[in-house]
């Protein structure tokens, strides 16, 4: 296990791939593990757990240092990300409460049924880049919890969080073998998804990979949630609020650079809202300040890579040369200091057709659609193929009240730019934003780890008892 100093400098510069023969030996060690651990009391997990909540608490610091250091997202950014990992490691720790079984007595005169909850075995998680704390931490804590061991596969750009976060299961008690991280990029995951003893995976990135992961995993017999990537829609009706949807719009779109499965990346401007909700996004532009991630005057930081900065960028000329307005160029306000900046941009009158919104940009580039009614904005959300997360903004409850059952997104924020529920609800997409039938942590989390075992049970009772060859019926 590497050591750790204080300080961002001391995160990893290079990174060693795994082949699959390292692969295999992590699979090794939870597999040895897994008796142990799926034996251990649930009230002896819930104690490690609780250890390993206040020292993710103690050293949410230390990890958004590394994440700032190796993603370049801001610091409160990465703290934020650290937080709502946590409040997973917090909903794990009612463990007990959650794998309460059923119990029905006298199902049949003198036969009781009760249902039980019982861990997979190894499970693997596969993660982005873009939340390396808060992603592996939307699976690790509920498999743990379950029973599981578990073997992570972190993002191959962002790999220092996952190794801290493996340290501190180690100081709460953690036995070996339980978690186990391996670093590397396809031949890793490869491994993973053929690997006989490995149970479940679950992934986090991409569609295309996600539906690799889903398409491989399940060929090989496993259990897989992939969730994908995303096309989040702000959908604003005239009767909004126009400032404070602009507020929401503008950090929702430019929050972490855009690369947030759940950032905004279209506005929906319905009829006479979209010249006074425009003007009122690009007054506020100019006031967010990009810099630094460890400079705590910066709100956004750099993209994760020159290669992907390149690509976000070539949305601003491909964007115009399609026919969109751009309104906001980052190309020109981007800090000049040698990093992957690009400053916040926007591009208006977009349309259903162009490459700026059909792809998924996943960085600093807001893009307006102007449509003239209610019906046409669904409609523009309901024919995306992505289904992550959507937002309505509105005053009027009966629309907002119709749209939540009318659009075909997993997530939808009525006023609320960013829908991610809280951890004892569950977080997933529709559509190409997930292959799979469970959401991922919260109670559906809970069913993905775990099968449930149902007993029926009669103890002898001499007075009942005779030879019975008929189909067994409840009497
Ligand atoms: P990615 O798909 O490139 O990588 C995700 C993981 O897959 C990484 O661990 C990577 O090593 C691995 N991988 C990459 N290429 C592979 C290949 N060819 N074969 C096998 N494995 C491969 O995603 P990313 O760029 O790291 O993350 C950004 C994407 O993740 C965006 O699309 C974003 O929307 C999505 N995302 C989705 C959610 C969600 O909840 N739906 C959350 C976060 C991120």
């Amino acid at each position: 296990m590497p050591k750790f100093a204080s300080g961002h400098a001391a995160f990893m510069r290079r990174l060693g791939l795994s082949d699959t023969a390292d692969v295999h030996r992590a699979v090794d060690a939870a597999w040895e593990a897994f008796p142990g651990w799926s034996q251990t009391s649930v009230s002896a997990r819930a104690k490690i757990l609780f250890a390993f909540r206040e020292l993710v608490n103690a050293n949410a610091e230390r990890l958004a240092e590394a994440i700032t250091d190796q993603h370049g997202k801001v610091l409160s950014d990465a703290l934020g990300e650290v937080q709502r990992g946590l409040e997973v490691v917090e909903f794990a720790c009612g463990i007990p409460s959650l794998l309460k079984g059923d119990y029905s007595d006298q199902v049949s005169t003198g036969v009781d049924t009760f249902s039980f909850r019982e861990p997979l075995g190894v499970c693997a998680g596969i993660t982005p880049f873009n939340f390396p704390a808060m992603v592996p931490m939307w699976m690790f804590p509920v498999a743990i919890a379950c029973g599981n061991t578990f073997v992570l596969k972190p993002s191959e750009r962002d790999p220092s969080a996952s190794l801290l976060l493996a340290e501190l299961w180690r100081q709460a008690g953690l036995p070996d073998g339980v978690f186990n991280v391996v670093h590397g990029d396809k031949v890793a995951v490869d491994a993973i998804l053929e690997h006989p003893d490995i149970a479940s995976v679950s992934f986090v990135g991409s569609t295309p990979i996600a539906r690799y992961v889903y398409e491989t995993g399940t060929k090989h017999g496993k259990r897989v949630q992939a969730l994908g990537g995303a096309k989040n829609h702000m959908v604003v009706l005239p009767d909004a609020d126009l400032d404070m949807a602009a507020d929401a719009v503008v950090g929702a779109a430019y929050g972490s650079a855009g690369e947030r499965c759940m950032a905004v990346s279209v506005v929906v401007a319905v009829g006479d809202s979209a010249d006074p909700l425009v003007d009122a996004i690009k007054q506020r532009l100019p006031k967010v300040k990009v810099g630094d991630g460890m400079d705590p005057s910066s709100e956004m930081g750099p993209l994760v890579t020159r290669e992907h900065r390149d690509k976000v960028a070539s949305y601003l000329d491909s964007g115009p040369a399609q026919g969109a307005t751009l309104v906001a160029d980052g190309r020109e306000t981007a800090p000049d200091n040698g990093g992957f900046f690009l400053g916040v941009s926007l591009l208006d009158d977009v349309t259903p057709e162009m490459d700026a919104y059909r792809d998924e940009i996943f960085g600093p580039v807001l893009s307006v659609v102007r449509v003239p009614t209610y019906d046409e904005a669904l409609r523009l959300v309901n024919d995306n193929p992505y289904g992550n997360g959507v937002a309505l903004f509105t005053r009027d409850g009966g629309v907002a009240r119709r749209f939540q059952f009318d659009v075909n997104v997993g997530m939808v924020g009525i006023n609320v730019p960013i829908p991610v529920p809280v951890a004892y609800y569950s977080f997933g997409g529709w559509k190409a934003s997930l292959f799979g039938d469970r959401h991922i942590y919260g109670p559906e989390g809970i069913d993905f780890f775990t099968r449930t075992k149902a007993v029926t049970s009669r103890w002898p009772d001499p007075a009942t008892s005779k030879v019975d060859l008929g189909f067994p019926q409840t009497r």
